[in-house]
């Protein structure tokens, strides 16, 4: 078992979901607040690819059929995700 925790990441766990989201469900999801910080581990609901503590992550609070869900993002997958929900109808 691994005891120690990395620093910097106070997600609680309760709020860690595994969800993984379809493309689809992705463009639908409301973007609501969001954060930027050191990754924690978690994967990129973009593009799959783990988030290293040494890059930069932007944490999505975001609307998905009435429920919050975060969503977790590299810089550049966050840019494309906002320019694909924009392009849409
Ligand atoms: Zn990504």
């Amino acid at each position: 078992m691994i005891g120690s925790q990395p620093v910097g990441c106070d997600e609680p766990p309760s709020e860690q979901r595994t969800v993984r989201l379809s493309v689809a469900a992705l463009r639908n999801a409301v973007p609501g607040r969001m954060w930027g910080g050191k990754g924690c581990g978690a994967p990129c609901d973009y593009c799959r690819v783990l988030v290293s503590s040494e890059e930069i992550e932007y944490e999505v609070e975001a609307r998905l059929d009435g429920e919050t869900v975060m969503l977790h993002f590299h810089p550049r997958c966050y840019d494309a995700w906002r320019t694909s929900r924009d392009r849409r109808g």
